[in-house]
């Protein structure tokens, strides 16, 4: 599994350019068998109404985990923001749990 070290991001509204804090929330983890074991797919999501022009803001990111407890690399959608900081493998900690055979 991974954490972020801080979940809330800030982003810019693309409609009226104001900064807002979105806090990421997990809401899955695929996994896949790969050569090296499974490769763990994190997906944290975002959204948040601008509270200046009422444009809604999402933000996916999906943070692979291959192999495991390594963090191969990370892939960020946003929609109607920027992304202010930078989202990338150091903005997560890995936690060590072990995956049951149910995850
Ligand atoms: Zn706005």
């Amino acid at each position: 599994m991974v954490e972020y070290k801080n979940n809330k991001i800030r982003v810019r509204c693309l409609e009226c350019r104001e900064e807002h804090f979105i806090e990421m929330e997990h809401i899955g983890t695929d996994k896949e068998q790969r050569s090296l074991g499974f490769e763990y797919e994190h997906t944290f999501r975002g959204e948040l109404k601008c509270s200046h022009c009422m444009e809604k803001m999402r933000l996916l990111t999906i943070v692979y985990e291959y192999p495991k407890e390594i963090i191969n690399y990370v892939d960020n959608s946003d929609e109607s923001c920027l992304v202010m900081d930078d989202v990338n493998n150091d903005s997560f900690d890995i936690i060590k749990v072990k995956y049951g055979s149910k995850n």
